[in-house]
């Protein structure tokens, strides 16, 4: 028998809590929207658009992958200060010029 709206609600809900989704308020401009709109197309010439939903769900998960192999690539240096392997969070030399944490975040920082 097929299941009612109310019933493939309660399913949807149910999953999502399984894997401990959580409902974000997103507010955008027009033009951001646009862009959001117009790349889901983009992103997929000739077959069926992205979701907006999951567009953004891939630009969290590709920002994460991209997050990672940067890590990676830092953690085979140390900062000249105070020799721990990148990168470093917190550091009592903060401020020195030669400490990483003083301006590593340029190597991390999301650039457009
Ligand atoms: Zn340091």
């Amino acid at each position: 028998m097929a299941k009612t709206v109310a019933e493939r609600k309660a399913e949807q809900r149910k999953r999502q809590k399984e894997l401990g989704v959580t409902k974000i308020e997103l507010l955008v401009d027009n033009q951001e929207l646009e862009m959001i709109k117009r790349n889901c197309v983009l992103r997929m010439p000739g077959r069926e658009p992205y979701g907006i939903v999951e567009y953004l769900q891939m630009l969290i998960r590709k920002d994460d992958a991209e997050y990672k192999k940067q890590v990676e690539k830092l953690s085979k240096r140390k900062c000249k200060r105070c020799g721990d392997i990148l990168p470093v969070q917190q550091c009592c030399m903060s401020g020195d010029s030669e400490c990483w944490v003083t301006s590593g975040y340029k190597e991390l920082k999301l650039v457009i």
